[in-house]
């Protein structure tokens, strides 16, 4: 019965309960019938299945579960004893119901608990039994003596079953741990792994990019340390050793800016103004080119809190590799098109070439620092690493639109103050 109030018998309590009325209406209905013998047995069932049923339901906000079985079991074995006395004591037939509280205890308690239960469930039936012939003698104590083996070999199966029951389930359990604990390391050591991976790209590239420089460094330290050259020759030397020696520094504050955690002073700005200042350069930088530049500002645009000049950074890179693409096409002339416009939430900077486009399988990879397709000398790899390390600072992102024809690269930024919220850090 206990069991019922559980959700075995029934998917839940409001069913239960509906099955406890029906249950009392029958008793009810059929009470004037002589053949229905036990109606008050049916009020008393419905009675204690409302009773588990509610308990089940209502109490285990206040209760853990082995105290609602607990209440549950004893409501069942004084139900039982009230149907045992009513139903003829010792000699009622209804004494077999006992065996259900034991059942349900056995499933639930331990040791203690089943050795409660069965004591509970055996003192009614041997208190009927003494009541019934007073005095000892080995006849009369039979029957009790055989009931109560019954009673408590059916304990002590349930209790064996059970406990195979939670052995098995505790087995799972820790299995499942197991795994649990085995896929985490796992994760971990891939995690690892990868950081060591993306540590050796990052040593190769850097040792890469320092390598040609410092060898050139050498080459010429060393022609100028032989004291032979004339003057305008020693002069040439020490430049290229000055140009090599800045491509180094180049590099090292690049591999600085990669790291950075905040960005420069923010101040509230006129994102418009930054980003023609851009084009403006770039226009005059690009006069030999047949590079047509077209700017589209949109009038509306709320002001951003940004470092002017990382925001101008980003976007003279995006405008200087716009120009390699268009140049690499090999075409002789392009478009590049500069944009702003308001977002829901903030601004978008578009930079869009109809150069040829990056192609879909290095489309993530052309984010990764030293990534490049550009030939040796052309490109480090980093410009985009480091643009998009810039604006994420901001609080905003930079992505490649998808589609073409061409590439058009997307700066987002919170608008009004939302970049410097987005890490609550203003200035380095
Ligand atoms: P770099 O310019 O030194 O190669 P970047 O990080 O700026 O380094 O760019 C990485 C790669 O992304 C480039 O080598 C190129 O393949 C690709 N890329 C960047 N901008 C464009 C563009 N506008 N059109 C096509 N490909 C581009």
């Amino acid at each position: 019965m206990s069991a019922a109030g559980r959700g075995s018998l029934f998917s839940g309590p409001i069913e239960g309960l509906v099955f406890a009325i029906v249950m009392a209406a029958a008793a009810f209905l059929g009470r004037e019938n002589p053949r229905f013998a036990y109606p008050e047995v049916l009020y008393g069932f419905a009675g204690l299945l409302a009773f588990n049923l509610l308990n089940f339901a209502l109490l285990p906000r206040f209760l853990g579960e082995k105290k609602r079985t607990a209440l549950a079991v004893s409501a069942d074995i004084l139900f039982l004893t009230l149907v045992l006395s009513w139903s003829g004591g010792a000699q009622s037939y209804f004494w077999v119901l006992l065996l259900l509280p034991v059942f349900n205890g056995c499933l639930v308690f331990g040791p203690r608990g089943v050795v409660a239960v069965t004591a509970a469930a055996l003192a009614p039936l041997l208190s009927f039994h003494a009541a019934a012939a007073p005095g000892w003698h080995w006849g009369g104590a039979l029957e009790p003596l055989i009931k109560a083996a019954i009673v408590a070999a059916s304990a002590a199966v349930v209790v064996r079953v059970a406990g195979r029951e939670r052995q098995a389930r505790r087995r799972l359990e820790e299995e499942r741990r197991r795994a649990d604990s085995d896929r985490a390391s796992a994760r971990e050591r891939l995690q690892r792994m990868d950081r060591l991976a993306t540590l050796g790209t990052l040593s190769a590239g850097i040792a890469h990019e320092l390598k040609t420089p410092l060898a050139a460094i050498i080459g010429y330290a060393q022609v100028a340390a032989d004291g032979a050259l004339p003057p305008a020759e020693t002069e040439r030397i020490f430049g290229r050793i000055a140009a090599a020696a800045h491509r180094c520094d180049g590099t090292i504050q690049n591999m600085l800016a990669l790291a950075r955690q905040k960005t420069g002073a923010r101040r509230p700005c006129d994102v418009n103004a930054l980003v023609r200042e851009c084009a403006a350069l770039a226009q005059h930088d690009w006069v030999h080119d047949r590079i047509g530049l077209e700017e589209d500002y949109a009038a509306d645009l709320p002001p951003a809190v940004v470092s002017g000049p990382e925001l101008q950074q980003v976007v003279f890179n995006l405008l200087a590799n716009a120009r390699q693409a268009i140049r690499g096409a090999g075409r002789g002339e392009g478009r590049v098109r500069l944009s702003t416009r308001r977002e829901d939430d903030g601004i978008a900077v578009t930079v869009a070439d109809d150069g040829p486009g990056v192609p879909p399988d290095i489309a993530e990879r052309i984010w990764e620092p030293f990534f490049t397709t550009k030939p040796e000398g052309e490109g480090t790899g980093l410009g985009l690493a480091i643009c998009r390390r810039i604006v994420e600072l901001h609080g905003g992102t930079l992505s490649l639109a998808p589609g073409g024809p061409g590439a058009a690269f997307v700066i987002r930024l919170p608008a009004g103050d939302g970049a410097a919220r987005s890490d609550g850090a203003t200035s380095s």
